[in-house]
């Protein structure tokens, strides 16, 4: 073997145990969905990212109670109220970087940089391809109409996402007017409120119901696997607000040692080479304007967002909650 060649193997031998930096992430986001990427961070820097998952709330108890002791380095959530959940308790630093503040556009991201939004996850509404048309369907404030008695589909208002949907609407439209479109969607209900959005969406292809709201990657999964399944997108709102995006995003946890490789992950994150894939791997849309998307989302069309700051989600998450009590969505 040529002494240049000997010398690099070694050097790549050595190479992971001379960067010793390694990252811990407490992620709410998937295994199966960001260990692919975390593994390829790895490859391209030498360092580890390890992570621990579980459901938001967990992990938010978990920073807390460990606090000064923590090991956790990155906090990752699949919702603003949980980002902004996490924020609020103190959990997260304030950071300030050039590079996401360019790729990440404002309303994505926590004034105060200690959340940045990673992937962007419209709910928005969905109907049958076989009975109902496209014409007919406007706004999420429509689907409270008398029409669509008997023909509506939504998960538990237990879900974060309809949480968070709700106090969007809470901001934009008051809270008497939200509260009278919920009573309305209720009224409209086909069956009760599903567990999850998947069940939503092979409920309307089954015929046990004809509109409902979901998350779009949802939809995205069954495309994908199942092509013909007899469910479109449709873009609420596009007269008006936009259809409502809830994010997926990162914080740097304040009690994290290594603050400064854990921005510099957060900013490889947040790069036009990870956010396709990023959001391709579920179905998403970057949060970086402008990355390439993944067919079956491309498929759905461009759409007007609601521009409103997903922080809204955290802060006007309780009142969404008695609001939907009140309206007796279960
Ligand atoms: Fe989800």
């Amino acid at each position: 073997m040529p002494r240049t060649l000997i010398a690099l193997v070694l050097a790549s031998l050595i190479a992971p145990a001379v960067s010793a930096a390694e990252l811990v992430v407490y992620t709410e986001r998937k295994e199966p969905l960001v260990k692919p990427i975390f593994e390829r961070y790895q490859q391209e820097t030498g360092t580890t990212v390890r992570l621990l998952s579980d459901g938001a709330p967990v992990l938010i108890e978990r920073l807390a109670a460990e606090g000064a002791n923590t090991r956790a380095d990155l906090f990752m959530a699949v919702d603003a109220g949980s980002l902004w959940q996490a924020a609020e308790r103190g959990l997260l630093a304030p950071t300030k970087s050039a590079a996401l503040e360019a790729a990440i556009p404002a309303n994505l991201r926590d004034p105060q940089g200690r959340w940045f939004a990673l992937s962007q996850r419209a709910r928005t509404i969905v109907y049958s391809t076989e009975r109902v048309k496209p014409a007919e369907l406007s706004s999420y404030e429509a689907l409270a109409d008398a029409k669509w008695k008997g023909r509506l589909c939504l998960r538990s208002s237990k879900k974060v996402y309809n949480m968070s949907l709700v106090a969007t609407m809470i901001e934009r439209l008051g809270a008497q007017k939200t509260e009278q479109v919920a009573r309305g969607w209720v009224a409209n209900l086909a069956t009760a409120p599903f567990a999850d959005d998947t069940l939503l969406a092979n409920a309307i292809a089954a015929g046990q119901c004809d509109v409902g709201i979901i998350n779009t990657y949802y939809l995205g999964r069954l495309q994908h696997d199942k092509p013909g399944f007899p469910v479109q997108v449709f873009w609420a709102n596009q007269d008006g607000s936009g259809a409502h995006v809830n994010v997926s995003g990162a914080g740097i946890v304040a009690a994290s040692k290594h603050k400064a490789e854990a921005q510099k992950f957060l900013e490889w994150l947040a790069s036009d080479a990870v956010q396709g894939d990023f959001a391709s791997v579920n179905f998403e849309f970057p949060a970086k304007p402008g990355v390439k998307l993944d067919p079956v989302v491309a498929a759905w069309g461009p759409f007007k967002h609601d521009e409103v700051n997903v922080s809204v989600a955290g802060h006007r998450q309780a009142e969404a909650v008695r609001l939907m009590d009140r309206a007796g969505w279960r």
